[in-house]
């Protein structure tokens, strides 16, 4: 599945209630979200992580819908085949 495939399957399912939620309550979800993955990461069940990141990528996709944003082309653009800031892959920057 493309990554814009899952955009326009999140759109066909949520975005009647994202869309009237707006980008700032559609945050405030992707935020709890975040904390659910938070806590799953102190806790060993390796499931329970995976399904909390999953909603926390749901609801990013959500935010983008909201905000218009073709998500697979300004992750392909941001984050080309190889780092944009030393043109290596795997990156060789230091700054992190
Ligand atoms: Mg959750
Ligand atoms: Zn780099």
């Amino acid at each position: 599945m493309k990554i814009s495939d899952f955009q326009k399957r999140i759109k066909d399912n949520f975005y009647h209630k994202d869309e009237p939620r707006g980008a700032l309550k559609t945050f405030m979800w992707l935020v709890e979200e975040i904390g659910e993955l938070s806590s799953s990461l102190m806790e060993s069940d390796k499931k329970n992580q995976a399904e909390e990141l999953s909603d926390v990528i749901a609801w990013a996709f959500s935010l983008a819908n909201v905000l218009e944003i073709d998500l697979e082309k300004v992750l392909m653009d941001k984050y080309p085949q190889n780092c944009s800031c030393c043109q290596e892959s795997p990156c060789s920057c230091s700054k992190k």
